[in-house]
């Protein structure tokens, strides 16, 4: 299948368990929303598929695109065209946001082709100010340290940039909306929405039910304990809004 799977899987932290056998596919070309009390595990899962060395996987299986991804790196992940938007992302001051952006991009051609001998400048500034117009950000933003001292919503604009730059094929974003107000949350989510295809799978972990509304997933999973409890459609999240997660408990 082409996407993820993710089969039984059970994942600890300092040993104790977190995830207790998620079962979850996401085909390509179609948005996947996890939703959740806090604490549950939602950014454990999100760690997990990217191969933190901190969440232990004790059984079950995750495949992309039909290929298991636990024996590999971080790296070789991202190479494998995922991608994780964080829920916090961390600063790196003395790296600038266009050469993060510049080094990941020439990473990703060299995985590819180790020949490859880096993107040239002008044309890589092309399509990051191109994609930097696409999410309403400022083009002074390429010049500053990664993330250091920006504001919670510079920093998830930082990450959907790299998101449109890097255009991976499964995409987890990590309560992208948190920390954003109205017309920042329009306008990463219309963000999201332009690099949707049917190549790009999507999975959309939120507290809140109002990304959704501009993202409009195709099934919405509701986790509690670490177990998927249910799953529907988009109705789901507009009555967990409105009832809260009593209702589906595990
Ligand atoms: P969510 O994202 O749904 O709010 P998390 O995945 O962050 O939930 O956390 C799930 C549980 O795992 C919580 O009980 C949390 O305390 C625990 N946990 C998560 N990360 C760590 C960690 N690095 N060390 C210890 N416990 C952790
Ligand atoms: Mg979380």
């Amino acid at each position: 299948m082409i996407g993820l799977e993710i089969k039984d899987l059970h994942v600890q932290v300092e040993d104790v368990e977190i995830l207790h056998g998620i079962n979850l596919i996401v085909p390509a070309g179609e948005v996947h929303a996890i939703m959740g009390p806090n604490g549950t595990g939602k950014s454990t899962l999100a760690y997990t598929l990217m191969g933190h060395p901190k969440y232990q996987v004790t059984s079950g299986e995750v495949l992309l695109d039909g290929r298991s991804i636990l024996a590999l790196s971080p790296e070789a992940r991202s190479h494998a065209g995922l991608f994780l938007a964080f829920q916090y992302p961390v600063a790196i001051p003395g790296v600038t946001v266009a050469n993060f952006l510049r080094t990941a991009i020439n990473a990703h051609r060299k995985a590819v082709d180790p020949n490859y001998h880096g993107i040239p400048i002008p044309e890589f500034r092309k399509i990051m100010l191109e994609k930097m117009k696409l999410l309403e950000m400022d083009q002074k933003m390429g010049g500053r340290y990664l993330n250091d001292g920006f504001s919670g919503g510079e920093k998830k604009r930082v990450e959907i940039l790299q998101m449109a730059m890097l255009e991976p094929t499964m995409a987890v974003l990590d309560e992208t909306d948190s920390g954003l107000d109205i017309d920042a949350l329009r306008i990463v989510s219309e963000g999201i929405n332009t690099l949707k295809s049917n190549r790009l799978g999507i999975l959309v972990i939120t507290h809140y039910q109002r990304m959704l509304n501009y993202l409009k997933p195709d099934i919405v999973h509701v986790m509690v304990d670490g177990k998927i409890v249910e799953s529907g459609g988009p109705e789901l999240a507009l009555q967990l809004e409105e009832e809260g997660y009593r209702g589906v408990k595990a």
